[in-house]
C-alpha cells in the first residue's frame, strides 16, 4: 500500500496567542481534529483523495466555528452566499460554485457540478436551479445562522466596509475551509469551501471557488487549497502558481509554497495561507499571518493540529 496524507485548514488570519480562552482553542482543536480524522480515516481504507477531501470539508463546513457552511459570515444583505470549489489531480476535472445559499454543504454541489454537469463553475441562480434539480434540500436561513458573526455585520452593515472574517478588529471565528489529500492511488486532490468576506455586497466572489486561485490539484505536482485575502489571491492566481513553480522550475513543496506565501502574496499586500500535499506525501503549511487553524496527518505517523506560528 502506498503512503497517503491530508491536511485541512479553518483560516488564517489574526490569531494571537492568549487572546481567545482556552475553551474556545479547545473547541477549534477538537473541531479540525474531527475533520482530520474524518479524511484520514476514509484514506486509511483506501477511498479516493477526492473523497477524503470532501468529507474533511463537510465536517468543517458543519462546524459553526468556520466560515463555511453552517456559520457563513453576512453580506450586505444580511444574506450568506457561499462558494466552494474541488479539483482531482488525476483528471484535472474541477466544480466549483459561487454565490449559493440554502445549501448544507457547498463542497458537494461543487463536486456534483464536476461529476454531473458539462461545466465546471455555476453561479448563483443558475447554480441552485442545478442543486434543485438534483433534489438537494435547502436549509432556511436559520440553519446557518450564528450570533457571533451577525454581531460582526451589525457593526459595519450601515458602512461600505467589508472584512475578513479574521479582521484585526474581532477575535475568535476566523475562515474559509479546506482540505488537501495524495492517497494510496497515488491521487492529489484538493476542496476550499468559504462563505467570504463579512458585509460583501454587488455578487463580490473570492479565490475559494477560483481554480487556480484558491484551490488547485495535479497529481504531476501537488494539491493546494488557500486561505486570506481573496483579491489578492485571485490576482497573484496562487494556488496555480505553487503547481508552477515546481512543474516548471522542479522546487519543492516546500520552496515552492514558501515563496508564494511569503514573499509573491506580500508583495502584492496580500495576506493569508495555504496548505498543500504533493505526490510525494509532503505537506506545507505557510502562512504570512499570526496564525492558521491547520491540521494534517501523514500515513508515516506524523500528526499536527495547530492554530499559532510556533
Ligand atoms: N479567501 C476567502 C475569500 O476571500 C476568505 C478567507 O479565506 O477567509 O472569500
Amino acid at each position: 500500500m502506498g503512503t497517503f496524507s491530508i491536511a485541512i485548514h479553518g483560516g488564517a488570519g489574526t490569531l494571537v496567542k492568549g487572546q481567545m480562552t482556552s475553551e474556545l482553542e479547545a473547541k477549534y482543536k477538537e473541531s479540525l481534529s474531527k475533520a482530520l480524522t474524518a479524511g484520514y480515516s476514509a484514506l486509511e481504507a483506501g477511498s479516493t483523495a477526492l473523497d477524503a477531501v470532501e468529507i474533511a470539508v463537510k465536517v468543517l463546513e458543519d462546524s459553526p466555528l468556520f466560515n463555511a457552511g453552517k456559520g457563513s459570515v453576512f453580506t450586505a444583505e444580511g444574506s450568506h452566499e457561499m462558494d466552494a470549489a474541488i479539483m482531482d489531480g488525476k483528471t484535472l476535472e474541477a466544480g466549483a460554485v459561487s454565490l449559493i445559499s440554502g445549501i448544507k454543504n457547498p463542497v458537494s454541489l461543487a463536486r456534483d457540478v464536476m461529476e454531473k454537469s458539462y461545466h465546471v463553475f455555476l453561479a448563483g441562480d443558475g447554480a441552485m436551479r442545478f442543486a434543485d434539480d438534483l433534489g438537494y434540500d435547502t436549509e432556511s436561513p436559520d440553519y446557518f445562522y450564528d450570533e457571533f458573526r451577525h454581531q460582526q455585520w451589525l457593526e459595519i452593515r450601515d458602512t461600505d466596509d467589508f472584512q475578513l472574517d479574521h479582521s484585526t478588529k474581532k477575535e475568535g471565528k476566523f475562515g474559509t475551509v479546506g482540505a488537501v489529500a495524495l492517497d494510496v492511488h497515488g491521487n492529489v486532490a484538493a476542496a476550499t469551501s468559504t462563505g467570504g468576506m463579512t458585509n460583501k455586497k454587488w455578487g463580490r466572489v473570492g479565490d475559494s471557488p477560483m481554480i487556480g486561485a484558491g484551490n488547485y490539484a495535479n497529481n504531476k505536482t501537488c494539491a493546494v487549497s488557500c486561505t486570506g485575502s481573496g483579491e489578492f489571491f485571485i490576482r497573484g492566481v496562487v494556488a496555480y502558481d505553487v503547481s508552477c513553480l515546481m512543474e516548471y522550475k522542479g522546487w519543492s513543496l516546500e520552496k515552492a509554497t514558501a515563496e508564494v506565501i511569503q514573499k509573491r502574496v506580500l508583495e502584492i499586500g496580500g495576506d493569508g495561507g495555504l496548505i498543500a500535499v504533493d505526490a510525494q506525501g509532503n505537506i506545507a503549511m505557510p502562512f504570512n499571518t499570526e496564525g492558521m487553524y491547520r491540521a494534517s496527518k501523514k500515513s508515516t505517523g506524523e500528526e499536527i493540529v495547530a492554530i499559532y506560528k510556533d
